[in-house]
């Protein structure tokens, strides 16, 4: 039987990299018995707090496993409409938020509602690795603009400006992975007049809102003429580790948000009543744990950016998110050459930038996902590494 272009096609053209090379090589190490350190992917070390297990548990007991709404419980969505009300002073209520399976499925739902078969969605180089499928899944046409290392990873209104001719949507991320950076006001306010300007939706990914180390969050929903075209991601996986929940949502205008029902229908038929009450009780109960979980991020990155002080690959820290991104280029290697040998010869796995896009080539992002000890002696191997290869190359 004939498979669809749009399977085949999810991660770009036949034969091309979905860009997990040195993930699916580190995993292969450690199935076969080898000890390595794993900087990789976006998943805590920390294990979700007691006090959401127990909601969890208390609600699944109590009954509440059958079919869930599909757009959410009232209390959830209550809790997250309070929330970002709090957070932004944009009038939000339960009829602009859509609770999803995890951010990812929120990111789909945009696209599914922004996009027509064959419509441009633009996308910011360097970029969250499933943003590409995500677009081709809804139907769309993915072009990229690129935000340059040099400019901090901030993108550029000019550069946004000429990419997104003829476009319909534009997907931004901040606190951005795998950059750290997040987005200045003016930045904002850049991303904002050219949404305007070409009348595009805007989808704004803030699911590491949380985890701000400097400067200040801000949702471009809060912008003037933004709140009617812009649709916000969020979740509860970082913020409140609950990766493994599958728990998000989406922001968006009340009759985006009704129209997207079909979409809950169609896939996920709701989200699981007892996850969506340990989430309730972790949003109306967590601010110590929300806290908490950001002061980890906040205290690694510092000690991150210790351990490669002198070296080739010394940074500046990231202001948000659980990430800190190297430059490698001083060694001569791409980020892909030089995470594959890093693995190989000191065991450390680290994502190479090429995996988010070209503007991030010669770069490495290392997740800041083990205990600090660990972390630190990692990252001072690392740097010693980058040195032997800078001194070569
Ligand atoms: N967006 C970004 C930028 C991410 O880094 C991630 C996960 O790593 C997601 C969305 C998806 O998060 P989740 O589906 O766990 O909510």
């Amino acid at each position: 039987m004939k498979l669809s272009e749009r399977i085949i096609g999810l991660n770009g053209a036949p034969g091309e990299s979905d860009g997990w090379g040195v993930y699916y090589r580190a995993r292969a190490m450690i199935e076969a018995g080898e000890t390595l350190t794993m900087l990789c992917i976006g998943e805590h070390d920390r294990k979700t707090a007691p006090f959401i297990l127990d909601a969890m548990d208390a609600s699944a007991r109590g009954g509440n496993t059958g079919y869930a709404l599909a757009l959410g419980q009232d209390g959830l969505r209550r809790a997250v409409a309070e929330r970002v009300e709090a957070a932004t002073g944009v009038d939000t209520t339960a009829a602009n938020v859509m609770i999803t399976t995890g951010g990812q499925a929120a990111l789909f739902a945009t696209m599914c509602a922004a996009l027509d078969p064959g419509d441009t969605a633009v996308i910011v180089d360097p970029y969250y690795a499933t943003y590409p499928s995500t677009v081709r899944g809804a139907g769309g046409v993915l072009r990229t603009v690129a935000a340059r290392p040099s400019k901090g990873f901030q993108p550029d209104a000019s550069d946004l400006s000429a990419a997104t001719e003829g476009a319909r949507a534009l997907l931004i991320n901040t606190p951005h992975n795998p950059t750290g950076a997040v987005y200045s006001r003016a930045t904002m306010e850049g991303i904002a007049a050219v949404c305007r300007e070409r009348d595009l939706w805007l989808i704004s990914d803030e699911v590491y809102s949380g985890q701000v180390h400097e400067g200040a969050h801000l949702s471009p929903r809060a912008l003037p003429g933004m709140a009617e075209r812009t649709l916000v991601v969020g979740s509860m996986s970082k913020s409140y580790v609950m990766t493994g929940f599958r728990i998000g949502w989406v922001i968006g205008p009340e009759d985006v948000i009704a129209a997207m029902m079909s979409l809950a229908n169609a896939t996920t038929y709701g989200v699981p009543g007892f996850i969506q009450d340990a989430a309730e009780i972790a949003l109306r109960q967590g601010a110590a744990e929300e806290a908490e979980v950001a002061a980890l991020y906040n205290r690694r990155r510092d000690r991150a950016v210790a351990a490669l002080e002198g070296s080739p690959v010394a940074v500046s820290p990231p202001d948000g998110a659980m990430y800190v991104m190297l430059d490698i280029r001083g060694t001569g290697m791409s980020g892909e050459a030089f995470a594959m040998a890093l693995l190989e010869r000191e065991r450390i796995a680290v994502m190479p930038g090429e995996s988010f896009g070209r503007a991030a080539a010669g770069h490495v992002r290392v997740a800041l996902t083990v205990g600090d000890e660990a972390m630190a002696a990692a990252l001072r191997r690392l740097a010693q590494f980058a040195s032997r290869l800078a001194k070569a190359a």
